[in-house]
């Protein structure tokens, strides 16, 4: 995915440090706010893309790379 993408298809997750990536066995990809375990307001597995969110914040450095 390129970078147009992941801005199209994820927003704001896709370099937010609270984003985790999953992938399952079967090739599917989830992404999944690790803020929601500690706060109700935000979705596990948020509705996407995101293109405004109070928990932004974005990653100094790694971001989620881009999966092929
Ligand atoms: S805090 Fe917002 S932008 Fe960050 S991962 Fe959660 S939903 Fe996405």
């Amino acid at each position: 995915m390129s970078e147009e993408e992941l801005k199209r298809d994820i927003g704001l997750c896709a370099h937010c440090q609270f984003m985790r990536k999953i992938v399952t066995n079967r090739g599917s990809t989830f992404y999944q706010c690790q803020l929601s375990a500690t706060d109700p307001g935000f979705p596990k597995y948020p509705r996407l893309p995101v293109l405004t969110c109070r928990g932004y914040k974005q990653v100094s450095s790694n971001p989620i790379q881009p999966s092929q």
